[in-house]
């Protein structure tokens, strides 16, 4: 691995990367730092946010610009406000050892007086979103006639988001002999066309193959019906506490109603969307930068330049229309080389599209499952339980000691464990224990057959006329045998008789508690579903009327 003194940047320059925390460049970095040092060239860099791109071209900016010079060299163009204020910022931070450099932001959506203000003072490097530019120079309010670097910061997604005449304009004012230096995730045809038009023979760096998303992040899907995806988003949430993550929506009103109804279900979340203004995205951008949110719902549009590390996952909503989409989406994810997992909440006859995606991003979709119910179950249970073991002892309990022991003396351990994973558990177990299976199908294979050996399958001649629903049978069978809810698995329910789930080991306890027990005066019988039994269930069916063989076996 490569030191950044290797790479040709000046001392200052040096002390500020160490004091920022970085300790090696990242692999664009390397590439790039020491090109864009030498000879004059123009670039094309293949790479997606989080790859540590902006100090790939701001470093060599700052020791580049002549501070003497009362003039703007550089010109760094991006799609969003965000993105252009994250430049600016780390530009900043990159160059305060340094010399007296001035940088400027200029973006849409704020007085655009302020901004000519700001530029009447020598401005060396500006950072600005393409519209903003325009209506700049349109104005005179900037002079681009001496700059000598202009990048190109996400040209895809500044084409996707329709500045293509904005940048051609944009380059059109710029002296014909600057550098070029153009950053894209994806190389679609126009981005391609940009760098045709306005580079002689760029030097090319490329991190990972064209197209590809980031290494580190690992790429999943479910399959879903779209009525249940808001509920497998859930239990996503709720199966790994830890998750700090990104959904995408297709629109702003899934956007909204998706971040509503996680905040109503007691999640930190919050949309951004197109509909709100800036002040309101800054306090959503602000929350969620410093954790106060868990989970940030956004529109693609609105999350462009979104930079905020340590995010576990992005969650797709819909499978993204344009598959540029996907490489952004993903790319929030995974980044400054931590892992994380792009989750796609797939409609199953959305397959087609995973394809396209694949093939066309050269990434790899593994099938996962969405939690069931049980999982979640255990898993928060396991986590509270791990908490209790390792919750260090109030000194002061000594004091209350006697008279707790006093009041809990004639409880077992054992039951006091079930006693307190019963207060911890109720909250999961009410939410899930009827909770159905979301997998439309789509379960790795591997977990699905150890589902089938856990669960044995047991028939029961008790039904819907003698108790009340799903819930009423769960409550019969588990009042009745001691065992908990979340032992019991899939419950197929008709008028007199019921199918059901039990976890393997507690088959047996299952069949003894109930067999023989009566229920209105009459005989309850359980036994394993068997081969035999299935026909007649068939029979049954296909006889319906009239055919009372199969009542008469079970009753
Ligand atoms: P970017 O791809 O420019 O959006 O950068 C992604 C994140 O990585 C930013 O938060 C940077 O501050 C950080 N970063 C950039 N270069 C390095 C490096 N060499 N070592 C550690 N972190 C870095």
């Amino acid at each position: 691995m490569q030191n950044f003194a290797t790479l040709g940047l000046s001392q200052p320059l040096l002390k500020a990367i160490q004091d920022m925390g970085f300790e090696h460049p990242t692999p664009i970095q390397e590439q790039a730092i020491p090109k864009l040092l030498g000879d004059p060239t123009d670039l094309v860099g293949l790479a997606q946010t989080g790859t540590g791109k902006t100090a790939a071209f701001g470093l060599p900016l700052i020791d580049l610009v002549e501070t003497g010079e009362p003039t703007t060299q550089a010109l760094i163009i991006a799609p969003t406000r965000e993105l252009c204020l994250q430049i600016s910022k780390e530009l900043e931070l990159f160059g305060k050892q340094h010399k007296q450099i001035n940088i400027l932001a200029v973006y849409g959506g704020t007085d655009i007086s302020r901004h000519i203000r700001a530029l009447r003072r020598p401005v060396h490097i500006i950072a600005a979103t393409p519209g903003r530019l325009r209506d700049l120079i349109k104005r005179k309010a900037v002079d681009l006639s001496e700059v000598r670097y202009v990048v190109l910061d996400e040209a895809d997604e500044m084409l996707n988001m329709g500045f293509k005449e904005e940048i051609d304009e944009i380059l059109d004012y710029t002296p014909v002999d600057k550098n070029t230096w153009l950053f894209s995730a994806t190389m679609p045809p126009e981005v391609r066309r940009i760098a045709q038009t306005y580079m002689s023979n760029p030097l090319e760096i490329s991190i990972g193959s064209k197209n590809t998303a980031n290494v580190d992040i690992d790429h999943q899907y479910v399959e879903v019906h779209p009525r249940q995806r808001y509920e497998a988003l859930k239990r996503f949430l709720d199966f790994d506490p830890d998750i700090f993550g990104l959904v995408f929506t297709r629109t702003r009103r899934d956007a909204a109603e998706v971040a509503e109804q996680l905040s109503k279900d007691g999640y930190r979340a919050d949309a951004l969307h197109g509909d709100m203004n800036q002040q309101q995205r800054d306090r959503v951008m602000e929350a969620f930068r410093s954790k106060r949110l868990q989970m940030l719902v956004a529109t693609d549009v609105a999350a462009r330049g979104i930079d905020v590390n340590d995010i576990t996952h992005v969650f797709h909503y819909n499978i993204p229309e344009d598959i540029s989409f996907y490489t952004h989406r993903s790319g929030r994810t995974g980044r400054a080389g931590r892992k994380g997992i792009s989750m796609i909440l797939m409609h199953p006859k959305d397959k087609y599209l995973l394809n396209q995606v694949e093939r066309r991003t050269k990434v790899k979709f593994s099938l996962s499952h969405i939690p069931t119910g049980r999982e979640i179950c255990e898993k928060r249970l396991l986590l509270h339980m791990s908490h209790i073991k390792n919750m260090p002892v109030l000194p002061d309990l000594e004091d209350f000691m006697p008279a707790i022991t006093e009041q809990l003396e004639d409880i077992s351990k054992e039951d006091l464990i079930k006693r307190v994973a019963s207060l911890s558990f109720s909250r999961y177990f009410k939410a899930y224990r009827h909770a159905p299976d979301l997998n439309t199908g789509g379960r790795p294979k591997k977990d699905r057959s150890n589902r089938s050996q856990n669960f044995k399958r047991l028939f029961i001649n008790v039904g819907g006329v003698d108790v009340d629903g799903k819930g009423g049978f769960l409550a019969y069978v588990c009042g009745n045998t001691n065992i908990p809810g979340s032992c019991i698995g899939r419950i197929e329910l008709s008028a007199k008789y019921a199918f059901f789930d039990v976890e393997s080991e507690l088959a047996d306890q299952v069949i003894d508690r109930l067999n023989g027990h009566t229920i209105e005066g009459r005989t309850v019988r359980v036994n394993e579903e068997n081969t035999p039994l299935r026909k007649d269930k068939k029979k049954k069916k296909k006889h319906r009327k009239g055919n009372r063989s199969f009542d008469k076996r079970y009753r």
